[in-house]
């Protein structure tokens, strides 16, 4: 099964050329839960994803996947510590169809035919498309495509950045739904996210990011949505 935290951040610290826009974050991602990074437009929440990614190194601290330290490690060879990412747009072929691209991205050992009728049974929206082209789906319809696979092998850790934007609200209610599943198989869920009326209900723990650092962490059911409005107000 492994250990228990998924994916940590050990006082980490990023940023471009003399702009410093990580301070010193430490962050926790249990397996089996999904957490909600919150914070204001500029806070640094897709800074955060690239280092975690592997795309930006941090000048200080750590990133451990599954308890190995990371830090060192390109891009690729994070994959293979079982981190993946959403919107994953590479992982969708336009010019074939839902069933062709469903086919490629089963994991390996997977039946093609089984796999793929399994993912089209959970996901009715692209059942209705299986023979449509992957390039004439909606953005939100691609993103499942994309991300409904991954139900059959659930990565170890799954980083989400502004899942939902520009999504329709079923849709995104949907790839919501999505990530609880895939926490409940073990995954350990990272979303980061801007507003967060729409992802409260479905996290397990809340952090706020504020000035570089992570200015609080809690339980879910222990965030008082009126001090995250305040928290907003004084973080803008
Ligand atoms: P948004 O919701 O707007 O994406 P964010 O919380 O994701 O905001 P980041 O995109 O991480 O914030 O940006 C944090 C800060 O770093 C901002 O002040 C931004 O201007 C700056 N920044 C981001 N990318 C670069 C870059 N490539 N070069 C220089 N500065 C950058």
């Amino acid at each position: 099964v492994g250990p228990a935290v998924g994916l940590r951040l050990r006082g980490v610290r990023a940023g471009y050329g003399a702009v410093e826009v990580l301070r010193g974050i430490d962050l926790v991602v249990r397996r089996g839960a999904v957490t909600v990074l919150l914070g204001a437009n500029g806070a640094g929440k897709s800074t955060v994803c690239a280092v975690i990614a592997g795309g930006l190194a941090p000048t200080a601290g750590a990133i451990e996947l599954a308890g190995a330290d990371v830090t060192a490690l390109p891009a690729h060879r994070r994959v293979g510590h079982g981190l993946a990412f959403a919107p994953e747009s590479r992982g969708v072929f336009p010019a074939l169809t839902v069933t062709e691209n469903l086919a490629l991205a089963l994991p390996r050992g997977v039946d093609a035919s089984g796999g793929v009728a399994a993912v089209l049974d959970r996901f009715p929206a692209l059942a209705a498309r299986r023979r449509v082209a992957a390039g004439n789906l909606s953005g939100g319809e691609q993103q499942m495509l994309a991300l409904a696979p991954m139900l059959l092998d659930p990565p170890r850790v799954l980083v989400a950045d502004e899942p939902c934007l520009g999504l329709a609200p079923r849709i995104s209610a949907r790839v919501l739904e999505l990530f609880a599943e895939l926490a409940a198989a073990g995954t350990a869920v990272l979303v980061v996210e801007e507003k967060a009326r729409h992802v409260l209900d479905l996290a397990d723990e809340v952090a706020f990011l504020d000035l570089g650092r992570v200015a609080w962490s809690r339980a879910a059911g222990d965030v008082d949505r009126d001090t995250l409005a305040d928290a907003y107000l004084t973080g803008a």
